[in-house]
């Protein structure tokens, strides 16, 4: 009855586990554990790195609410599609490529569920660009008492449902277990990746116009190295995009095809491969040897070019685990944090063998996401799972929330909800969980230190 995190970073031991055929079902189970007694949480794929979806009560998995339920074309060719909420992001990508549509934007890896990824606050990258949670239009929440409602971005803000929707939509399950999400989604494009190997000076002085300059931003870099990997994704123009879209089998054929044979380099030789794993099993039994294996990974780089449907080009698989910590920042404050980090790293030496990533987000109004109200620069600081990541994490958490950093929500990280309430309404979410979850059922560890406790 065990349940771990991916990265190996928590395990519990739940009551009891159960695996809803349908929404019925799923009313039937919450409402009975409710009345039992028990504490309920939903786990997606196990993917956070935090305790989000732990629980001693009842454990769910939503994998039997999965796919398509519907689909409502909107008049610029988009649409908005419900699904299960239990729906797998790779399986989405796939569905949505036979209707010729695809998300607006994704994460760098597509094994999370949509109900799991918009709860944390997952996002990509893109100054334009928001989370996944900014994509979602209407939700099914199933309450305590079994009863299900249905709440909508429509509803004019302010009123109970409209505030419900804000936290039932990027808010750690705190409200409710998710049934079915409405995402809207638009016509399915390809984009141009262009990976670039440049100083580090360059790039770090450079990065805002670098992410004004791009639809998607993505950068890598190898600490002790003097170089940055930037990885870039355009638009390719309508004709081309609207020649791919023709045909709904010709489209879903070459979803599969880019995603096997379009690969990017940082895909196939940085993140994913068995050579990169091999660098961190050495680096495990001779942590001097990092600085040398990170100068021979970044010396490997270069530059390469490659076109491919949109999801093909933002997904990576990451077969070597890790565990990780991400801030979200004021993209003022880019440069100067990484100059800190990259000081903290060369004073002490610590031996870090896995990249810094940097991305970034356009501002958005949804209550708890990490770039609300302002453009942000993301920072994640990864180490292989089986090498001691505390003083690194610690060092680059204190640069974090000196210059203002929020904590992604699925990713390690030690604040808590008084350390955030400068950063989010906690009074106004505490209010709405109080209201739909008056007898705390749907809390856990994680979210009582995150969001505090709920109240009238
Ligand atoms: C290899 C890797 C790569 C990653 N890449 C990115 C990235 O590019 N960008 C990014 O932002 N994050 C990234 N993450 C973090 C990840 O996207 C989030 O942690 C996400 O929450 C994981 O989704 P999941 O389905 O595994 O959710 P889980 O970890 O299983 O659950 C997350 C939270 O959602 C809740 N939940 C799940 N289902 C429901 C439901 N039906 N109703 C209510 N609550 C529910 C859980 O209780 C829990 O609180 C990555 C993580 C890993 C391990």
């Amino acid at each position: 009855m065990n349940f771990t995190t991916w990265g190996g970073t928590h395990s519990a031991a739940p009551a009891r586990r159960a695996e809803p055929a349908d929404e019925a079902e799923l009313c039937e189970i919450v409402a009975r554990a409710a009345a039992e007694g028990l504490r309920v949480r939903a786990v997606g794929a196990g993917h956070s790195f935090t305790d989000a979806a732990v629980t001693d009560g009842v454990l769910l998995s939503l994998d039997h609410l999965s796919g398509i339920e519907s689909v409502e074309r909107l008049d610029d060719g988009g649409a908005l599609v419900t699904v299960g909420a239990g729906t797998r992001l790779h399986d989405l990508n796939r569905l949505l490529a036979i209707w010729g549509l695809a998300m607006r934007n994704l994460g760098d890896i597509d094994r999370q569920s949509v109900a799991g990824a918009i709860s944390t606050g997952t996002h990509g990258t893109g100054a334009r660009l928001g989370g996944l949670a900014t994509q979602v239009r209407a939700l099914r929440v199933v309450r305590a008492d079994g009863s299900v409602v249905a709440v909508s971005g429509a509803e004019a803000p302010g009123t109970a449902g409209r505030d419900l929707f804000e936290v039932a939509r990027l808010g750690l399950g705190s409200v409710g277990i998710l049934s079915a999400v409405t995402l809207e989604v638009v016509p399915s494009y390809l984009l141009r990746s262009v990976e670039t190997v440049r100083p580090w000076d360059e790039v770090v002085d450079g990065f805002d116009e670098l992410f004004d300059a791009h639809h998607r931003t993505d950068a890598y870099w190898f600490p002790g190295t003097d170089r940055m990997l930037t990885w870039t994704h355009d638009l390719v123009d309508d004709d081309a995009s609207a020649r791919y879209r023709a045909s709904r089998r010709g489209v879903a054929g070459l979803v599969r095809r880019g995603a096997g044979a379009a690969r990017s380099f940082v895909d196939e030789e940085v993140l994913a491969n068995g050579a990169l794993g091999a660098v961190m099993q050495v680096a495990t039994r001779a942590p001097r040897a990092v600085p040398r294996l990170n100068r021979l990974c970044a010396s490997v780089l270069s530059d390469r070019t490659h076109v491919a449907p949109s999801d093909a080009v933002m997904v990576t698989r990451r077969r070597v685990r890790f565990v990780e910590m991400e801030y979200a920042l004021p993209r003022a404050a880019l440069r100067d944090v990484l100059g800190e980090l990259a000081a903290w790293l060369r004073s002490t030496g610590e031996p870090v063998a896995f990249p810094v990533e940097v991305r970034c987000a356009a501002a958005d109004d949804v209550w708890l996401s990490t770039a609300r109200g302002r453009d942000s620069a993301y920072v994640a600081v990864h180490q292989y799972h089986r090498m001691p990541y505390r003083d690194y994490f610690d060092a680059a958490e204190q640069i974090f929330v000196a210059a203002g950093g929020r904590p992604h929500w699925g990713k390690l990280h030690s604040r808590t909800a008084a350390d955030l309430a400068e950063h989010y309404p906690l009074q106004d979410v505490a209010r709405v969980r109080a209201a739909a979850d008056p007898t705390g059922v749907f809390t856990n560890d994680y979210v009582d230190r995150v969001l505090g406790t709920p109240q009238a």
